[in-house]
C-alpha cells in the first residue's frame, strides 16, 4: 500500500472524532486568547492519539505544540482556536483546528519512515491579536521548514490574496458642555469622530483597488444635553503588502488629526495586537496541494483565475514571510453566507463543512508526504520573501 493509501486510512480511524470535535468547538466558542476549553479538548484528543504535547506552549495560555518525529525536515501544521464575538465559529476555526489534528493523525505513524518531524501547533487569537506574531517572535517557527493551514471559506481558492492590516483603536477628548445654554464653551468629540469618518470616506478616491479602510463608532457619548467629551472608535486599515500599509495608515492618521483640529478636541491612536503581513503562498507547495486535492475530488481554482482583486487578512501572512507556507481556502457550499455571518458557523456542521476537513487534513497530509518522498525541501523559499 502507498503512504498516502496509508494516511487516509489513518485519517479515516478519527474522522468520526474530528467531526465530534468540531460540532464541539461550534457549540463552544471561545474568542482570542480565551480558548482554555478549546485548547484543552485539543490537547486531550492529541496525546490520546498518541503526540507528545506541550501544553501551554511558547508563551501564550492557550497555545500548544503536538510533536511527532525525531530526525529531518520540519513540517509545522497551524490549528486556528478562535470564534469570534456574537457569531460564534463564523470564520470556521473549528475545521480548521480539526483539519489540522486530523493532518498530523494521518501521518503520526509515517514520520520516521518519512524522515521528517510534523508539529502540529495550537494557534491563539487569529481574529485579533495576532497570536501566530508572538508565536514567531518565542520561536515557534525558527525550526521549521515549512508550515501549512487550511481554512473554509464559500468556495474553493488554493492561493488566496491576503491583506495586510492595521487594528486601531481611536478616542477622542474634548470638553463637554451643556448642550442648549453653553454649548460653544465645549469640545465636542462626536463631531470629531463623525468628522473623521467623513474624512475617511473622502480620502476613498485616493485608494487602491487593494486597499480598506472600514470602522465603527464603539462610544458616541452618553446624555443628549451634555456635549460629548470622549468618543471611540475602532478601525481596520488593509493593503495588498506591508509597505503599501504604512503609507495608507499615514493617510488615515492625518483624517483623523484634521477632525480633531477641526473640532477642538485631541485625538489618540492606539493600535492592538500586531500588525499582520500580506501572505506569499508558496508556489511547490501551491501546485502540490492543488495536485493532491484533484486527486481527492477538489478541484481548486487559484486567484489568477478570479477577477477579486482582495480578500481577507490572517496572521498566516506573517509566517509565510518567515518560513514557506501556503493557507488554501476550502469551499464549504455555504450559499450565500459569507465568512464572519452567522449562518457560516452553522455550515461548518454541515457534510460539506465535514468534508473540507477531511479533504483539508488529506491534501496536507498528502502534500507533506510529496515533500518527503521526492525530496522537495530545497525547492522552498523561491518566492520573493
Ligand atoms: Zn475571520
Ligand atoms: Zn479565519
Amino acid at each position: 500500500m502507498d503512504l498516502k493509501a496509508v494516511a487516509e486510512e489513518h485519517y479515516s480511524a478519527v474522522d468520526p472524532d474530528l467531526r465530534e470535535l468540531s460540532t464541539w468547538m461550534y457549540e463552544n466558542p471561545e474568542t482570542g486568547h480565551q480558548e482554555f476549553a478549546t485548547s484543552a479538548r485539543l490537547v486531550a484528543f492529541l496525546r490520546d492519539q498518541g503526540f507528545e504535547v506541550e501544553y501551554p506552549a511558547w508563551g501564550l495560555e492557550t497555545a500548544f505544540d503536538a510533536v511527532a518525529g525525531s530526525a529531518g525536515p520540519e513540517v509545522v501544521i497551524c490549528a486556528e482556536l478562535d470564534a469570534l464575538p456574537e457569531v460564534g465559529h463564523a470564520c470556521g476555526h473549528n475545521v480548521i483546528a480539526t483539519a489540522a489534528a486530523g493532518a498530523g493523525l494521518a501521518l503520526l505513524p509515517l514520520v520516521d519512515e518519512l524522515g521528517i518531524r510534523v508539529r502540529v501547533l495550537g494557534t491563539p487569537a487569529e481574529e485579533t491579536f495576532g497570536g501566530k506574531v508572538d508565536l514567531i517572535n518565542a520561536g515557534a517557527f525558527a525550526s521549521a521548514d515549512a508550515a501549512m493551514m487550511i481554512h473554509p471559506t464559500p468556495s474553493d481558492l488554493v492561493d488566496p490574496s491576503v491583506l495586510a492590516v492595521k487594528h486601531l483603536d481611536v478616542e477622542f477628548h474634548g470638553k463637554e458642555s451643556h448642550a442648549a445654554f453653553a454649548p460653544q464653551i465645549g469640545h465636542n468629540a462626536l463631531d470629531a469622530a463623525v468628522q473623521g469618518y467623513v474624512n475617511v470616506s473622502t480620502l476613498r478616491q485616493k485608494l487602491y483597488a487593494t486597499d480598506r479602510v472600514h470602522g465603527t463608532i464603539t462610544y458616541g457619548g452618553g446624555a443628549p444635553n451634555v456635549i460629548p467629551a470622549f468618543t471611540s472608535m475602532a478601525w481596520y486599515v488593509r493593503a495588498a503588502t506591508a509597505e503599501r500599509l504604512e503609507e495608507l495608515y499615514a493617510h488615515v492618521v492625518a483624517c483623523f488629526e484634521g477632525a480633531a483640529i477641526a473640532t477642538g478636541c485631541t485625538f489618540e491612536i492606539k493600535q492592538s495586537g500586531n500588525t499582520y503581513t500580506d501572505m506569499i503562498s508558496d508556489p511547490v507547495m501551491v501546485d502540490l496541494f492543488a495536485a493532491n486535492s484533484a486527486a481527492l475530488g477538489r478541484p481548486m481554482p487559484r486567484m489568477a483565475d478570479l477577477d477579486e482583486g482582495a480578500g481577507g487578512s490572517t496572521d498566516m501572512g506573517n509566517v509565510s514571510h518567515v518560513v514557506p507556507s501556503i493557507h488554501p481556502m476550502l469551499g464549504i457550499n455555504s450559499g450565500s453566507a459569507v465568512n464572519h455571518q452567522k449562518d457560516f458557523a452553522a455550515h461548518t456542521v454541515t457534510p460539506d463543512g465535514e468534508k473540507a476537513i477531511r479533504d483539508g487534513a488529506l491534501a496536507m497530509a498528502w502534500t507533506i508526504i510529496d515533500l518527503a518522498t521526492d525530496n522537495r525541501w530545497n525547492e522552498l523559499g523561491s518566492a520573493a520573501r
